[in-house]
C-alpha cells in the first residue's frame, strides 16, 4: 500500500501506512483525544479491529448504530460527531476512492459535517481502476454483505449482482471522491492487510 500513498497525498488526504491493523489500530487510538465525539459508519474493518470496544472502554463517546438498541438515534448523533470512523469499498491507484451504500448515513457523513473523517482501508480494498472498483462493489462487497445484514437482495443467495430493483437493496447511492473534499480533514489509513469486504 506504501506505493499509493503519494497519489493520494497530491489528492488532499493525509496518509498513514502499516503493516498490520494492531498497529493501524493503536496510531488511531493516539490520533482521537478523549475529548472527542465519534461516530462509525457500517464497516466490518473497524468491527474486527475492536476500534468501537478500545474507545468505549477508555471513555470516548461512541455513536454506533450496529451497537445501538436506538438505530434512528444513534444515526443522528453519529452525524453531529467531532471523528467519523470507516472504511471503503474500494480505492483505486490513481487516488479514487469509490463507495455504494444503502441507507447511505455512511457515505453522506464522509463527505461533509465532520472535523475529522478517518478511513481505515485494507490492501483488499485496492482495486486497478474505476471499472474495477465498481465490479469488486457489485459482485464481491454488495453480495457478502446482503447475505451478512440478511436482507432480501437477489446477490445474497446467488452471490452476484443482478442490478435488482429489491426494496433492501444495498447499493443505491454511488460516492466517487476524486479529491477530499474541502473543510474536512481526512487521514487515510492504509492497511498492509486484508480486511472487511
Ligand atoms: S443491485 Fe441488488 S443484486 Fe446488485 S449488488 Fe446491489 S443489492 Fe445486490
Amino acid at each position: 500500500m506504501k506505493d499509493i500513498k503519494n497519489v493520494f497525498e497530491k489528492k488532499g488526504y493525509k496518509v498513514k501506512c502499516f503493516i498490520d491493523s494492531k498497529s493501524a489500530c493503536e496510531e488511531i487510538l493516539k490520533d482521537i483525544k478523549l475529548e472527542d465525539t465519534i461516530g462509525i459508519g457500517g464497516s466490518v474493518t473497524v468491527l474486527d479491529m475492536g476500534l468501537y470496544q478500545a474507545l468505549s472502554d477508555r471513555g470516548n463517546t461512541v455513536y454506533w448504530h450496529w451497537k445501538s438498541e436506538d438505530k434512528k438515534e444513534s444515526f443522528k448523533k453519529a452525524k453531529d460527531a467531532d471523528i467519523y470512523l470507516s472504511s471503503v469499498n474500494a480505492i483505486t491507484r490513481d487516488g479514487k476512492i469509490v463507495n455504494m451504500d444503502g441507507t447511505s448515513n455512511r457515505v453522506s457523513s464522509m463527505i461533509y459535517g465532520h472535523r475529522d473523517v478517518y478511513l481505515i482501508i485494507g490492501k483488499n480494498k485496492l482495486c486497478d481502476n474505476y471499472e474495477a472498483a465498481i465490479d469488486r462493489i457489485y459482485n464481491i462487497c454488495a453480495p457478502i454483505n446482503a447475505k451478512r445484514i440478511k436482507v432480501n437482495t437477489p446477490c445474497a443467495s446467488t452471490g452476484v449482482c443482478s442490478d435488482c430493483d429489491s426494496p433492501e437493496r444495498i447499493c443505491c447511492t454511488e460516492v466517487i471522491f476524486h479529491k477530499k473534499p474541502n473543510g474536512t480533514n481526512m487521514t487515510l489509513y492504509l492497511v498492509d492487510e486484508e480486511l472487511g469486504y
